[in-house]
């Protein structure tokens, strides 16, 4: 996608966008925008149309009016889905998110794979779970399985991936842009390399889309990951693109009625999809604000001499998203401290138990710096005062705890 792609209507300074929610509203600051996104109220609304107006319908019966709306919405939603990425509308299967358009492009391509002598799969150590357990999964099938080990920055390079190819090699995935550090994997060099090799390429998109202008074609994808909820769409959507060709070659996991090309069965939820439609349509470059944002708040707490992880060369890391660390101090014992501040500790996903992060502990190699990572993500409705507020806070309680270790 270019560009002229990426809506211009909202502003960029979008923190005066911030729809009510200020800091007073709840006496917190949302920082976690990695892990989900505020929907935005224009995305409300086109989902309100459907769930009030006459679109209600299953779009799985279009010989009547209630129906045919509903298809007419679905439509709408998946080229604007399709637009945002360079896709056509063909090549967009709506899932329930990243976890289940992962889950799909992976195993579903498990016995095409097989079928061809193709069972070695290579991806990167620091991968959602939502690609490294399907992954896993096939090893237990009897694939063979690389996982790369990322340079200490979080990258991997285009020679790095060759030098772990083999004759088998069925399937590449490699994310677009890591969810703990931000880091942007340069998947056009990849693909590049890749090219000709007879090798599917995958990669999940959900950290990415919406951070810069994103093209499937571009980055010559065979199958990318997205998810609603990443660009202020709502909860319970997302989709795999499917390059074309390979509609035939990749397998349902659900058995049913058939839906999204027999690849997807399931009756679609018209408003989700509606509401992710219209999230992609409002998708605009924030990334010079969000840049922003992150120079106030790191320089706000340069003092503390924070450990920040991922790449710093222009454009290698997306701005949103900061890893850092405050050497001796756990992430749990910060949060505890910290409740007007709300903030990732590892992955969201993985964070209802107490499994330290996978990338972390991947690119450190430490438990230590694991236990002690924590992650700031900044959105298009973050404003500048709730930066300024919660580096004071954070440096407020940065100290305290320090000067209780020196007690
Ligand atoms: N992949 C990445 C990179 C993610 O950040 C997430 C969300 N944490 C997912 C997949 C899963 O997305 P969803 O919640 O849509 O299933």
């Amino acid at each position: 996608m270019n560009f002229s792609t990426f809506s211009t209507s909202i502003p960029s300074a979008a923190g005066s966008l911030n729809q009510g929610h200020a800091i007073d509203d709840c006496g917190c600051i949302y920082l976690d925008n990695a892990a989900t996104t505020r929907l935005d109220s224009r995305v409300r609304e086109a989902m309100n149309r459907i769930w009030c107006e006459d679109c209600f319908g299953n779009a799985h019966a279009k010989h009547h009016f209630y129906g045919s709306r509903a298809v007419e919405a679905v439509e709408r939603a998946r080229k604007a889905v399709a637009t945002s990425i360079s896709a056509e509308p063909g090549e967009i299967v709506f899932t329930s998110g990243a976890t289940e358009a992962n889950n799909l492009a992976i195993k579903g391509i498990a016995n095409y794979l097989r079928s061809i002598g193709k069972t070695h799969v290579l991806t990167t150590a620091i991968e959602h779970k939502s690609v490294l357990e399907p992954i896993n999964s096939l090893r237990l099938q009897g694939f063979t399985v690389t996982m790369l080990l990322t340079k200490p920055c979080g990258m991997v390079t285009a020679d790095m991936v060759e030098k772990a190819l083999t004759p088998q090699t069925g399937l590449v995935s490699i994310q677009a842009v890591n969810n703990e550090t931000g880091t942007v994997q340069p998947l056009t060099e990849i693909a590049n390399m890749l090219s000709g090799r007879g090798i599917l390429f995958h990669s999940d998109v959900a950290q990415a889309l919406g951070k810069a202008p994103f093209d499937v074609k571009e980055k010559a994808l065979d199958f990318a990951t997205f998810s609603a909820h990443k660009i202020y769409g709502p909860q319970g959507i997302g989709a795999l693109f499917v390059k074309k060709d390979h509609i035939n070659i990749l397998e349902p996991l659900l058995a049913g009625g058939g839906q999204e090309l027999g690849i997807r069965s399931g009756t679609l939820p018209v408003a989700l999809c509606a509401g992710f439609g219209a999230a992609c349509s409002l998708l605009t470059d924030d990334r010079a604000y969000l840049q922003r944002l992150r120079l106030k708040f790191l320089n706000r707490i340069e003092m503390l001499k924070p450990v920040v992880y991922g790449r710093r060369d222009p454009g290698g890391n997306v701005p949103g998203i900061l890893n850092i660390r405050f050497p001796g101090i756990e992430s749990e014992v910060l949060i505890s401290v910290l409740p007007g501040v709300a903030f990732g500790v590892g992955a969201a996903c993985s964070s209802t138990g107490t499994r330290l992060s996978h990338v972390i502990m991947s690119i450190t190699g430490s438990e230590q710096a694991a236990k002690e990572a924590i992650r700031i993500s900044f959105g298009r409705y973050t404003s500048e005062s709730e930066i300024d507020s919660a580096a004071s806070q954070i440096i407020g309680a940065v100290m305290a705890i320090r000067n209780l270790q020196e007690d």
